[in-house]
């Protein structure tokens, strides 16, 4: 069987000067990520690797680095699932952690349980071995400083309606991380990690560790989703990808129609990573920008910031 993975930064906008660095730092994770599943490994493996070295890249928005909620602190979220027996594992509004995704992996394979939230995840993640880890990097803690001056300047007493000054200024958008990979056994993976959209709420969730929204893996296919994770969330859509698929459309067809339909629905900024069982990575998004990488068969890695027009 042909083996596959795919990966990508997060939907938005990159800053100059960054972009280079955020295409980089994928095609390095995702040769990560091929080397485990050309030495045999197990696609659960490769994307564990793949987004482990993107959450430790502190510009990226997942682990080392995320971005910070309105009270400035982060709240990580990730998730991780196989297509065998559709496991499933996540946490959601971890605080301190190096790696969330290898705690949602944990939740996967040591508990009955598909997610833990909060206090809960961040015991179990100790009582799993993760040691304490500060994710707030110094530029992101600036960063976190100037929105907040910027939304209180735009908003005024409206702060908590965030969206449209998200949609304005998609620079605060973006670097969300996630992976998609096929195996030799033909087993499909994926894993997204991320701190959510920059100045949520305390306490919001988002689409990242909640499977069939920013994350899926079936017999046919895995994906990861990236972008408000509202609108991934109401239209359940890297579920929908599979839905349409196992009505006999391609994954590449499949994908299209989703995001289209996010664009129809709610003219969402999101972006879509997916590969099938025969091995075909598909990457598509609203966004002006989505880095991403990926590999298949014996072909080495190619990444790009953004899919070129069709
Ligand atoms: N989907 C993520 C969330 O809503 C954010 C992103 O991908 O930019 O938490």
């Amino acid at each position: 069987m042909a083996v596959a993975l795919i990966a990508h930064g997060g939907a938005g906008k990159w800053r100059p000067g960054s972009d280079d660095d955020a295409v980089a730092g994928l095609a390095d994770a995702v040769e990560a990520g091929r080397r485990v599943l050309l030495a045999g490994g197990s696609s659960l493996d490769a994307v564990c690797e793949t987004v482990v070295r993107l959450e430790d890249n502190p510009i990226y928005n997942a682990g080392t680095g995320a971005v910070l909620n309105f009270d400035g602190f982060c709240e990580l979220d990730a998730s991780v699932m196989e297509s065998r027996e559709s496991r499933a594992g996540a946490v959601s509004g971890l605080q301190r952690v190096k790696n969330p995704v290898l705690v949602a992996r944990k939740v996967m394979e040591e508990t009955d349980h598909v997610m833990l939230t909060g206090d809960g995840a961040q015991r179990f993640a100790r009582v799993m071995g993760f040691p304490d880890h500060d994710p707030v990097t110094p530029a992101r803690r600036a960063d976190w400083m100037d929105k907040r001056n910027r939304v209180d300047e735009i908003l005024g007493q409206r702060a908590l309606k965030m969206r449209k000054f998200l949609q304005e200024h998609p620079e605060y958008a973006g670097g969300t991380v996630g992976a998609a990979a096929v195996d030799s056994r033909g087993v499909l993976a994926a894993a997204t990690s991320t701190g959510g959209v920059t100045l949520k709420m305390v306490g919001r969730v988002g689409d990242s560790p909640v499977p069939g929204a920013g994350n899926y893996a079936d017999v046919r296919m895995a994906a990861s989703a990236t972008g408000t994770g509202e609108f991934v969330l109401r239209s359940l859509a890297t579920r929908a990808i599979a839905e349409r698929m196992g009505q006999g459309e391609a994954l590449e067809q499949a994908l299209e129609a989703v995001l289209a339909q996010l664009g129809r629905d709610y003219d969402a900024d999101v972006g879509l990573i997916a590969v099938d069982a025969a091995g075909t990575p598909v990457a598509r998004h609203r966004t002006r920008d989505m880095p991403h990488a990926w590999f298949s068969g014996e072909g080495p890695v190619a990444s790009r910031m953004r899919v070129p027009p069709a």
